[in-house]
């Protein structure tokens, strides 16, 4: 921690201008000409409009010619419509629903002409009750729909085992009051119109200004470019501010009516009676549990009260869909169902209030958990303790596939209980004699914070929040400029980006200037709600300022004559380690260009950060939203079998689509990204780390690791802009293919030269190719300077990312010494160019009794493995490779010819470190020996992986063999080659680069021993 960065307590920054009172509130705007604007209501929830007697300056419906209403849906199959209109058009569905719009010169006038508007509505029975809504109508909020359903969900799940083995069965129905928050700030907008730029400026009081626009110009029919929203200082949010108001849409049309600048600014009265509320739940919850109170399953039916319309852009399921996908939260539990209905009614509308349905929900499981405990008759912290996820356990995905990578839950209760001195309590109940009553109560919730985007888009809701990007701009007089989407309405954001910023940079605090709250200014971002900020904009200021820290030291190394690693980022300064010289940050902007003191631009850079987010929660609804192997992740039970419902098509002979979700593939759903990608600046440093080199293969800077991510990555799921590449990349194949029948040289170069676009050229460098026809000569073409290649798969990206340069390719697929297999009564050896399909396939010897198939068949995807071959894993000896963890496990031997002859190494031996082997220059991996073990082995294997079909992030493997009293583990996917140990719980002390990847690596190796002793 620096003394002003993370963590660090400062003064806020912005308080300056609050404490007095200079802050700038949309209440404070005056324009030249303003005209303000008071709001005719519903004072009925349900009812008929006959008419409405209009005075000049008030408008209706009719007038809002072309304003489209606001329609909030979700792309979840089933999902009805509401259209909210901007001013009431044929009925009003809730009290306070705007009917008329009066603009006067003040708000007192405004509300006067109101007063005089005079509305004939003709009553409607009104819906109040969900579950009446629901089950008995007494009228249909929206006619055309035929019931008041939003949408029902279901999370299915057979419960027909566990009622009948539970030893308890407890049910409740549990209802929770609607809420409504009350920031100090109302709401309030100004909008002005700008006839120079041609654009509308809205002034609002809310959370996320793109957003608003993205709204604004769907209702309107503006492009959104003709629409800058500002949002200035805001005082609290709590997702009040985070939806589109009708309000905002009927003043920024009246603006372009006028040609007028328009204020309205809500008053408590109708912040309380018209504006949006949440939370009002009610469940049917039946939990069953054993005579240990151990969870069995949970069966809930849950309806929520949606009000009368679907607020822009969250949509009315938001709290169902909630509800059904966090109910379970921490807990251990064998099944669960769970159906969801979102009801409309004639209240206000929904909208994302902070922790969305979490208090609900949390308040009805936890009031279950506390009536099984008093049915068993164990304390309630115990039955809690008996069913949360372990530390062991983690990283846990629980029954909703909503992921928890770390964490002491039931430590979390032990302290509790320790420190409320439960014991002291049970005592004093029991002698308590006044009617006072004393009670212990525990509850546990988790938050979600910083949504990814899969959350969004199997909720189908049409955001993309898993994503927020940063500009920032060291200016030459040394204050870095911040330009962040996420908005800050109290959060202090002013402060704590500044303070992101001294850590990675150095610049002090008072020198960071934010800007924020502007689409015309900042990054496009889904606003500040759901605790993303900090993950998401700190994320992105970070990366923007490594971006700039970077080029400064680059900077600085020229100037100072020092290599940029030994220079630090200090207090303004750029420090050459250990010695007293230094530059100032200010010094290092003003020199981007020689001789450019003064008058430069200074350092710019645009930095981001990306957030998967691995669970792929059940959530609600059917159908709809699929996963990226095409399984519809609400259709599976909790194993990854298919449900029933789940349509023929999608039953096809795929193998990985049926494997998904099991065993390996169960691990390879995406985890959620712990840091900012970054992946391009990575992927930037890598051609100056193979700039300018010969054939040989360029030494790998330190730092590497992160270039490894984009190596690894090259080949595989190529963005859409990568395609011309990758047809580049066929070419080169198919004239390789051409050459070989010729016998000479691959003239890759010759590739582009036919090419009708002579701008692009290969990505590899040209290299000459040749196929041997046995060992001898293979090894004597490695002499003349030629590089071995098997199945290219690793080849290929080094190759295209000039990592590698070789001048001659050697192919060595045609050997057939190199794709025997023999066997004796105590081992088998493959040759090195046996493929990881053949492996899977069963088309060699496994001397393993299926280990290394299952080994071979969760290798990336069947396309790799049909070219990828066991030799050139090895000898790639990527640490995050399969083979150099198995076939270390396995004690195999690497068996080599090189120009001095033959020579064999054990596996281990073999694997020196990160990419590194102890093959020289001319060897050639010939086979690999296996040794066979007794039936009585048993062998496992785990591993993590982000994504199917990636390398994986820690892999455990274990081996017993108890007649030849062998015991072996080893640990993968380290920074090093595998570690191997002869007990099957070693000490990893020292293992991994931090406490999470340790534990990633710990459990992945608890599990591989899990199958070995199961
Ligand atoms: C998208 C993608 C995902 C992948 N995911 C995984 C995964 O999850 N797990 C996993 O284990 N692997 C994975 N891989 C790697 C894959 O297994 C490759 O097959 C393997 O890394 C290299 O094998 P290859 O035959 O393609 O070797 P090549 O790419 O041809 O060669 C790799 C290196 O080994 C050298 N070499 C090859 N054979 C010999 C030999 N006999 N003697 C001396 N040197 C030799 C080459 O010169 C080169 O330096 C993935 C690859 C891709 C493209």
């Amino acid at each position: 921690m620096t003394q002003k960065g993370v963590g660090a307590r400062l003064p806020r920054k912005e308080d300056a201008r609050f404490l007095r009172g200079q802050g700038e509130y949309v209440a404070n705007l005056r324009f030249p000409g303003m005209l303000d604007v008071a709001f005719v209501r519903s004072p009925m929830a349900h009812a008929r409009i006959r008419g409405i007697k209009k005075l000049p300056g008030v408008f209706t419906a009719d007038d809002l010619k072309g304003v489209r209403p606001i329609r909030a849906d979700s792309s979840l199959k089933g999902f009805k419509s509401s259209e909210q209109p901007i001013l009431a058009t044929g009925k009003v569905r809730q009290v306070g629903e705007l009917v008329a719009m009066c603009v006067a010169p003040t708000r007192a006038e405004a509300e006067d002409l109101a007063d005089q508007v005079e509305l004939d509505l003709e009553e409607l029975p009104a819906v109040v009750d969900m579950l009446a809504a629901r089950t008995r109508p007494p009228a249909l909020v929206h006619e055309h729909w035929g019931d008041n359903i939003f949408l029902e969900s279901l999370v299915d799940d057979d419960l027909t085992e566990v009622k009948r083995s539970a030893a308890v069965c407890v049910k409740r129905t549990i209802r929770t009051a609607r809420q409504h928050m009350s920031p100090l700030e109302g709401r309030g907008v100004v909008c002005e119109w700008n006839l120079r730029q041609g654009q509308l400026l809205v002034h609002t009081a809310a959370q996320m200004p793109h957003i608003n626009r993205a709204g604004l110009a769907e209702c309107l029919g503006l492009d959104q470019g003709s629409i800058r929203v500002i949002a200035p200082d805001v005082g609290g949010g709590f997702g009040y501010k985070g939806i589109l108001l009708p309000e905002e849409v009927a003043l920024a049309w009246l603006c372009r009516q006028l040609g007028k600048p328009v204020r309205w600014i809500e008053d408590r009265r109708e912040q309380l009676s018209a504006g949006a509320n949440c939370r009002e739940h009610d469940y049917d919850i039946t939990v069953y549990a054993d005579r240990g109170g151990r969870l069995l399953g949970i069966d809930c039916e849950a309806t929520v009260d949606s009000g009368a319309y679907s607020s822009y852009p969250f949509s009315a399921c938001l709290e169902a869909a909630q509800v059904s996908s966090i109910l379970p939260g921490p807990y251990k539990m064998e099944r669960y169902r769970c159906r969801t209905w979102s009801v409309a009614t004639n209240k206000a509308p929904i909208l994302p209030y902070r922790g969305v349905a979490r208090t609900g929900v949390c308040f009805a499981l936890e009031l279950m958990l506390d009536a099984v405990a008093r049915e068993l008759k164990m304390e309630p912290h115990e039955l809690r303790l008996a069913n949360l996820v372990q530390p062991g356990e983690m990283p846990f995905d629980n029954i909703t596939k909503k992921h928890f990578d770390s964490g002491d839950y039931p430590e979390a209760v032990r302290r509790a209980a320790r420190l409320i001195d439960v014991e002291k309590y049970r005592k004093r109940q029991k002698q308590q004699t006044d009617h006072r009553r004393v009670g212990v109560g525990f509850a546990i919730y988790c938050e979600q914070a910083a949504h990814g985007t899969s959350v969004y888009y199997g909720w189908g809701i049409p955001m993309v929040p898993g994503h927020e990007q940063c500009t920032a701009r060291l200016t030459p007089d040394g204050v870095l400029e911040l330009r962040i989407g996420a908005h800050s309405h109290g959060q202090g954001m002013e402060t704590t980006m500044a303070q992101v910023a001294n850590t990675v940079l150095g610049v002090d605090p008072g020198n960071v200037r934010l800007v924020h709250g502007d689409t015309g200014l900042t990054p496009y971002s889904t606003g500040t709600w759901g605790s993303r900020s900090m993950v998401m904009s700190g994320g992105a200021v970070a990366s923007a300022c490594d971006i700039i820290a970077s080029r400064v030291k680059a900077i600085a190394s020229k100037l100072l004559e020092v290599s940029s690693q030994d220079l630090i980022l200090e207090n303004e300064l750029v420090k050459v380690r250990g010695t007293d010289r230094a530059l100032s940050l200010t010094a290092a902007a003003r020199r981007r260009r020689p001789g450019g003191a003064g008058g430069d631009g200074g350092l710019q850079s645009e930095g981001r950060h990306r957030h998967l987010q691995l669970c792929l929660p059940c959530s609600c609804g059917r159908g709809g939203y699929r996963d990226r192997w095409g399984r519809n992740p609400r259709l599976c039970d909790r194993r990854g079998r298919r449900h029933a419902r789940e349509p023929d098509d999608r039953r096809g002979p795929d193998l990985r689509r049926r494997r998904a979700g099991r065993g390996h593939c169960a691990l390879r759903r995406d985890a959620v990204r712990r840091a900012g990608p970054a992946a391009r600046h990575h992927a930037r440093r890598l051609p100056a780390a193979g700039r300018d080199r010969g054939a040989r293969d360029a030494p790998r800077a330190p730092g590497d690791a992160f270039a490894l991510h984009a190596l690894r990555a090259e080949g595989h799921r190529r963005g859409r802009r990568d395609r011309a590449a990758g047809r580049d990349r066929e070419r080169g194949q198919r004239r390789a293919r051409a050459a070989r029948r010729r016998d000479h040289r691959v003239a890759a170069h010759a590739a582009a030269h036919r090419r009708s676009d002579p701008g692009k050229e290969m990505k590899s460098q040209a290299f000459d190719y040749a196929r041997p026809k046995d060992v001898p000569e293979a090894i004597k073409l490695l002499e003349q300077g030629g590089k071995a290649a098997a199945g290219t798969q690793s080849l290929g990206p080094m190759l295209n990312l000039r990592v590698v340069q070789p001048s001659l390719l050697v192919d060595l697929r045609f050997i057939p010494e190199l794709k025997a297999c023999s066997e004796n009564g105590e081992s088998i050896v493959l040759g090195a160019c046996v493929t990881h399909a053949q492996i899977e396939d069963g088309k060699v010897p496994d001397p393993t009794g299926g280990f290394m198939r299952e080994v071979a068949s969760n290798i990336a995807y069947r396309a790799v493995r049909n070219r990828g071959t066991l030799g050139g894993s090895l000898v790639h000896a990527d640490p995050a490779g399969d083979w150099p963890s198995a076939l270390t496990l396995l004690g195999a031997t690497a068996l080599i010819a090189g120009t001095k002859g033959k020579r064999e190494l054990p596996v281990e031996r073999f694997l020196k470190g990160v990419f590194e082997t102890d093959l020289g220059e001319n060897e050639l991996l010939v086979g690999v020996r296996i040794p066979k073990r007794s039936k009585a082995a048993r062998f496992g294997y785990w591993k993590f992986c982000r994504k199917a079909g990636e390398f994986p992030q820690a892999i455990g493997g274990a081996l017993t063999d108890p007649e030849r009293k062998e015991t072996r583990a080893v640990v993968g996917a380290l920074q090093a080659a595998p570690k191997l140990f002869s007990a099957l719980n070693p000490d990893l002390t020292g293992i991994g680069r931090d406490a999470y990847d340790r534990q990633l690596h710990r459990v992945a190796l608890q599990r591989a021993v899990a199958r070995v002793i199961s």
